[in-house]
């Protein structure tokens, strides 16, 4: 990002783009930009990262959850969101490069997915549901760190990639795509770029 674009008002939530193909990796493509030289991170606010979860669906309106008021918790809130969301980049990335997991990381995701099996109990329904204790602003990351635990566990990640755009992006997602060839996070934004840059190469 250049220096004029710094002080630019914040991206609203509404236009952050979601092209992970799933919750948790969109979770960790909240930072736009990951290898630039000044990155953006859409969350750096607790009410950014609130407004996302409801736009990802990590939250949903009837959970009626609402940000710790003790600005300490708040502070304690947003460092386990970026915790989490580095844990999960590095061993999405692990899987993305054939290598295997940090320990670390290891360990963050497993501590999450304890504490959210401990948030929940088996209804007479058949399902688990969320303790009324655990509805705080804390449950996203239990409902993010499930959902990577699905896909970890999931032959689909096969099809995890990394936006080939890896001077900058480093976007990871899901290749739906039928012939499975997709090469960028999103054709209108770092598809364009390289091709932008095929062209005058060319010229
Ligand atoms: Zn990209």
């Amino acid at each position: 990002m250049s220096p004029e674009h710094r002080h630019l008002p914040p991206r609203p939530i509404a236009a952050i783009r979601l092209d992970g193909g799933r919750l948790c990796l969109d979770f960790v493509n909240t930072i736009h930009d990951r290898y630039a030289e000044e990155i953006e991170d859409y969350l750096q606010q607790p009410q950014r990262y609130m407004e996302w979860c409801i736009r990802a669906g990590a939250l949903h309106p009837d959970d009626g959850v609402r940000l710790p008021r003790a600005a300490h918790r708040r502070t304690a809130l947003m460092r386990e969101v970026e915790d989490l969301r580095h844990h999960l980049h590095e061993l999405f990335a692990a899987r993305v490069d054939g290598l295997s997991p940090p320990a670390d990381a290891v360990r963050g995701l497993d501590r999450w997915l304890h504490l959210a099996w401990a948030s929940q109990s088996l209804g007479a329904d058949g399902h688990l549901h969320w303790h009324a204790d655990a509805r705080d602003a804390w449950l996203p990351l239990k409902r993010i760190a499930l959902d990577a635990l699905d896909l970890l566990g999931d032959p689909a990640t096969s099809r995890l990639r990394r936006c080939a755009n890896t001077t900058s992006c480093g976007w990871l997602f899901l290749d739906t795509s039928k012939n499975q060839r997709r090469r960028w996070c999103a054709m209108e934004t770092c598809g364009t770029i390289e091709k932008m840059q095929r062209y005058r190469r060319g010229r």
